[in-house]
């Protein structure tokens, strides 16, 4: 046998893929990993055979597709009242998750500082330690997960080189108010911090509330990369389509790298979402028809032993099985998957040290059907 050391050591298959995994051993309703269970518009799959069979079917330019770069920053304008310019300071990814590992590598070297807030997504830590780099924890508490600035402030040093976040926020379905904002801002403010905003669910925020963009903040917008997702806002995961918009210093270091990363990404569907996009309708829509499907779920289950604290953005709801059993979360996940046929994703593993908190996060990105099926089940427990 061929040996070799890791570069990952402690890393194992996702749990995403063991809780996908098991859902489909055991023929469980799967809320774990965050997908849609329904079709997305018919309207967009049409754009997509529309450019295929006019022969869009060759590499598309390294950055984009120039008119999706220019729906982009057109959304930019209409959303945010701000600008980002399409031959510069954006560039199409396979995803967000490509975004987010070129950004880290384009700027990460060894023994750099990257401050996250746990709970965390799963793909940046790996990522950082790839590239030499030292993940520096905040540990955020339910149910409200705010952010103490001033022990932010405390971690940051000379070796301070990014600061990642996520709002709405993957899994707690928290937001960052105006505030957070702005004392983040005040913190990069005079520093070379890059911020890696991870707004991959800027369209599903519920409650009225606004999405606070990195980009709506000057200073902030000048140290920020902003990552986003096509796959998570038009229901397509599997297509694995996202963006970025940065700077033009910034940009010009990330497409060093993108260009022997991926080179570019998939050509007709680019084509496609930019034709999508230019209706702004289609994104619009997307609060209201999300919250409907929260406020569906949560009605549904209010009278199980769960204890429910709404989340105000992703289409992920956190519940508190503490008066259900005292297993940890991660037996109670699997448990739940066997002898219930219910599949959720247990919230250690997103939390520093896998500090168990009784919580699992369920994805309610689903039919009403299933949401009900599921319900049933949770209001049995
Ligand atoms: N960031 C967060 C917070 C996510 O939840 C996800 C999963 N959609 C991603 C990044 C990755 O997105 P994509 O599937 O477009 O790679
Ligand atoms: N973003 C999805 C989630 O949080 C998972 C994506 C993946 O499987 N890597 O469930």
């Amino acid at each position: 046998m061929i040996q070799h050391q890791s570069k990952l050591p402690e890393v194992s298959p996702s749990i995403f893929s063991v809780m996908s995994g098991l859902a489909h051993k055991h023929n469980a309703i799967n809320l774990s990993q965050g997908f849609p269970n329904f079709k997305s518009d018919p309207k967009l799959l049409k754009l997509v055979t529309k450019a295929m069979q006019s022969g869009y079917n060759q590499y598309a330019p390294m950055a984009g597709a120039m008119e999706l770069r220019e729906a982009i920053a057109t959304k930019f304008e209409y959303l945010y009242n701000t600008s980002y310019n399409p031959e510069s300071e954006i560039t199409v990814t396979a995803g967000a998750t490509q975004a987010i590992y070129t950004i880290i590598s384009a700027f990460i070297k060894q023994d750099d500082e990257v401050i996250i807030f746990r709970p965390a997504y799963d793909c940046y830590e790996p990522t950082i330690a790839l590239n030499g780099g030292k993940t520096v924890s905040i540990q955020l508490e339910a149910p409200t997960y705010g952010v103490n600035w001033e022990m932010v402030k405390s971690k940051i040093n000379n070796n301070t080189k990014m600061i990642i976040i996520n709002t709405p926020q993957n899994p707690s379905g928290t937001i960052f108010s105006k505030q957070d904002m702005l004392q983040l801002q005040e913190l990069v403010k005079g520093t070379n911090i890059i911020v890696l905003s991870d707004e991959v669910y800027e369209h599903i925020i519920f409650d009225n509330e606004q999405h606070q963009s990195a980009c709506l903040y000057p200073v902030l917008k000048e140290h920020s990369f902003i990552v986003a997702s096509f796959g998570k806002t038009f229901h397509n995961t599997g297509w694995k389509l996202g963006y970025c918009c940065a700077p033009k210093s910034l940009m010009e270091e990330f497409q060093k790298i993108h260009q022997f990363n991926v080179f570019c990404v998939n050509h007709p569907m680019q084509k496609a979402i930019a034709e999508y996009i230019s209706e702004p309708q289609h994104y619009v829509e997307l609060p209201s028809f999300y919250q409907q499907k929260r406020d569906f779920f949560l009605n549904l289950i209010k009278e199980s032993r769960f204890k429910i604290t709404p989340s105000k953005g992703t289409y992920f709801q956190v519940l508190d099985f503490s008066a259900i059993t005292q297993e940890n979360d991660v037996t109670f996940a699997k448990r739940l998957t066997i002898d219930h046929k219910l599949a959720a994703i247990p919230m250690s593993v997103f939390n520093e040290n896998e500090t168990d908190y009784k919580m699992l996060r369920f994805c309610f990105a689903k039919t009403e059907d299933t949401l009900e099926k599921a319900a049933a089940i949770i209001c049995n427990l």
